[in-house]
């Protein structure tokens, strides 16, 4: 934001200065110029008067020449950057002037006025010629030192200007950073009542059912099949209220938490999690299967043999008895678990890894998910420096990608 204010305020400063600059060279050469042709327009007519009232003086005189004459006149001038010449025409022409100004002649920058004598000498041509290449040269040096003088001024106006914008948008960056801080802070209070709530919501089921299941067994005299019945519901919901106790403390444990790094074989870890899993894949009747090019990662075993457990056992859960296949993949220092199971649906996915959301709660609930999965993959992801990606299509299946940093 400052940057950009700082590049859009100069450039307009320095499109209006050189602009003025611009305007101000033009200006001063064509009064320079504007002078030095009416100065010597009113030099010229001088010479032709005095020149007129001499020729007519010596006119008729034995031995007089014009030419010897202009050459004293000339002579004289000379002084002044002036040269004259004087041709002699065979009809008399016009008394009028003309003025012309020739830059970078052959001789020169000049002024060149061209014009008959006055009758009765109107047969005469007078050439006066003002050399004025000290003039244009005075005239460069003065652009060339305004441009050094703008060139400076440009320099010192980026820092002023840079300085200024600093004083005057420190107090607004403060106040902005500020306005961050609190709106973290109000969506980390925000995000911990939603904690709270879930948390609630999610072990007042489990409770009511073991008082009630307690309640019951207290009361009558049950036969033996209905006690155990009742104990079994209980133990349940205890080992489900376990579950959530366990994740929630591994979660709590990783907060902050530095992981103790180890080169890790992913084909071995593939191959021991396939092992683990072989029971229930075979159970229900789901192919896994993996791929990895032969490579490496520095990690903390235990954590990324917990994530791919949680990964594959979604993957499980989401596939279609007999029918579902998962492939792990290890490639350019990605982990990646795909399944073609029955998907997430889009807006679901920004959710999934907030503590205790699922999908179909019922559904999950009862496959005795406790919807803390993918919080703690992504919070193991994390302590790695790795990042959690999830894609999906519902109906067609799932893809997760951790990307590893390189070591
Ligand atoms: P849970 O304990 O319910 O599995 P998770 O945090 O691991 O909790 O997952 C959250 C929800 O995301 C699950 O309830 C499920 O609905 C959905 N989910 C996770 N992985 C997959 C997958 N591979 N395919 C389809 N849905 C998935």
């Amino acid at each position: 934001m400052r940057i950009k204010t700082f590049i859009a305020t100069y450039l307009l400063f320095l499109f209006i200065l050189y602009a003025s600059v611009g305007v101000v060279l033009i200006y001063l050469s064509n009064s320079q110029l504007d002078m030095l042709r009416n100065k010597s327009a009113a030099q010229y007519q001088s010479i032709i008067q005095t020149l007129a009232r001499d020729i007519s003086i010596l006119h008729g005189r034995p031995g007089w020449d014009v030419q010897d004459l202009v050459h004293e006149y000339a002579r004289y001038f000379s002084r002044h950057n002036v040269s004259l010449n004087i041709f002699e025409e065979a009809q008399n022409g016009s008394a009028n002037a003309e003025v012309t100004l020739v830059l970078d002649g052959e001789e020169g920058h000049r002024i060149s006025i061209v014009g008959h004598m006055p009758e009765p000498f109107g047969h005469f041509l007078l050439e006066y010629n003002l050399n004025i290449d000290a003039n244009i040269q005075e005239m460069l040096d003065i652009q060339q030192v305004l441009l050094l003088v703008v060139v400076v001024v440009s320099l010192l106006a980026a820092v002023a200007l840079y300085i200024l914008l600093a004083v005057v948008f420190r107090p607004m960056e403060r106040m902005v950073r500020a306005e961050q801080r609190v709106i973290l802070l109000q969506e980390e209070a925000e995000s911990k009542q939603q904690f709270v709530d879930n948390f609630t919501h999610e072990i007042r089921t489990p409770l009511t059912s073991i008082y009630g299941f307690a309640e019951y067994l207290q009361k009558a005299s049950l036969p033996a099949e209905e006690i155990a019945e009742s104990a079994h519901f209980i133990m349940d919901e205890t080992r489900h209220m376990k579950n959530i106790a366990d994740t929630l403390l591994e979660l709590a444990t990783l907060r902050n938490f530095s992981p103790t790094l180890k080169e890790i074989k992913v084909a071995a870890l593939f191959n021991e999690v396939t092992q683990s899993l072989s029971p229930l894949l075979d159970k229900k009747g789901v192919r896994m299967v993996y791929d990895t090019d032969g490579g490496t990662i520095k990690a903390q075993e235990d954590l990324i043999r917990s994530l791919l457990f949680n990964l594959c056992n979604n993957a499980i859960k989401a596939c279609k008895p007999d029918a579902g296949e998962i492939k792990m993949e290890f490639l350019n220092n990605k982990i990646i678990v795909s399944d073609n199971g029955c998907g997430i649906p889009i807006e679901a996915l920004p959710k999934l890894t907030e503590p205790f959301f699922r999908v179909d709660k019922a559904r999950n609930r009862a496959h005795g998910g406790t919807g803390l999965g993918l919080t703690l993959c992504k919070q193991i992801a994390e302590v790695h420096g790795a990042k959690m990606e999830i894609a999906s299509i519902l109906n067609e299946g799932t893809r997760i990608i951790i990307h590893f940093t390189k070591p």
